[in-house]
């Protein structure tokens, strides 16, 4: 998911890219989300002198564990997200292949040797975009706290209220 930037022309382009999250496994933020399959990409660029601003639209299939019911399921994710790269100076600073620096209005990101490379910028978008209480439906019943039946799959024979007494029972004597 790389854009040379020497070759580019001035103004916006459109690139599509199609990849395997396997390609960016040190990517930090990938470790919060379980992708399935490939990554889809349309990104656009606008190039200003060496300086390219991308703008990514990103669709992923993401293994998720109800919060509710505990069971896996798959989410399709969809993440957009931009930042301006710009080339790094002629210093070497060879501890990452980009450094990030958070500025008031944009992210600014620093490309070496020509080359943009668009993995961490979508790895965390879609990472940012997968729920943080995933459900596996929004009316999921979830499981029984008392015998731990999933309830999407049919009652139990507990009977709600039993045993844990009615909350307001010393209120109503
Ligand atoms: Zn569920
Ligand atoms: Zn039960």
């Amino acid at each position: 998911m790389q854009i040379s930037v020497p070759r580019l022309r001035t103004g916006r382009h459109i690139f599509k890219f199609q990849f395997s999250p396997d390609e960016y496994t040190e990517i930090e933020a990938g470790d919060a989300v379980d992708f399935r399959g490939d990554v889809e990409v349309v990104a656009t660029a606008h190039k200003m002198g060496m300086q390219l601003f991308v703008t990514t639209e990103a669709q992923a299939t993401v293994a998720l564990e109800c919060a509710r019911c505990l069971e896996p399921f798959v989410l399709p994710l969809a993440a957009t997200a931009g930042a301006l790269y710009v080339p790094e100076e002629t210093f070497d600073r060879a501890e990452s292949r980009t450094h990030v620096i958070e500025s008031e209005s944009e992210r600014v990101m620093y490309y070496r040797q020509g080359v943009v490379d668009l993995g961490e910028q979508v790895i965390e978008s879609l990472a940012l975009a997968a729920p943080r209480k995933p459900l596996c439906r929004a009316d999921c019943h979830g499981i029984c706290p008392r015998c731990g039946q999933n309830l999407n799959e049919g009652g139990c024979d507990c009977r709600p209220g039993e045993d844990f007494g009615h909350p307001f029972r010393r209120l109503l004597r």
